[in-house]
């Protein structure tokens, strides 16, 4: 068998039962969460292998996967960019919470916006600032 043609067999996939996505032929699949060896990760990365399906191609980056007609040029390198976790495919929940969490840990970060003078009013709260107890918040 040639190189290229070696089947890319997960070493582990869990269907994500809380996204549904549709590949443009209006059919409607689970998303699943897969993980792949280095070597496999690669030839996705390198556009051998289909992100969507998996299926090898002798060249990369076909037009489209010639089994399940993913736009393989036009959408897998962005599309590796986004999904891929190291060698895990991430399924777009988590993604989702990674991205939300990378949000916080950057607001942070963030100096306060403003500094609280002794003596001075509490600003209003937007709902977002917690007060101890006993601190009045009634500016
Ligand atoms: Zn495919």
């Amino acid at each position: 068998m040639e190189r290229w043609r070696q089947p890319v067999i997960p070493l582990n996939v869990e269907e994500d039962p809380y996204t549904i996505v549709d590949f443009g032929d209006g059919v409607a699949r689970r998303d699943v969460t897969y993980t792949l060896t280095e070597e496999d990760t690669e030839r996705v990365r390198l556009g051998y292998v289909c992100l969507q399906c998996l299926e090898p191609h002798e060249r990369p980056f076909p037009e489209r996967c010639s089994d399940c007609g993913y736009p393989m040029k036009e959408r897998q390198p962005r599309d590796f960019e986004r999904n891929y976790e190291g060698n895990v495919r991430m399924d777009l929940g988590a993604r989702r919470i990674k991205e939300r969490l990378a949000a916080l840990e950057e607001e942070a970060r963030r100096p306060a916006a403003s500094i609280l003078v002794p003596g001075t009013p509490l600003p209003k709260s937007d709902g977002g600032v917690i007060l101890p107890k006993g601190v009045k918040n009634d500016a």
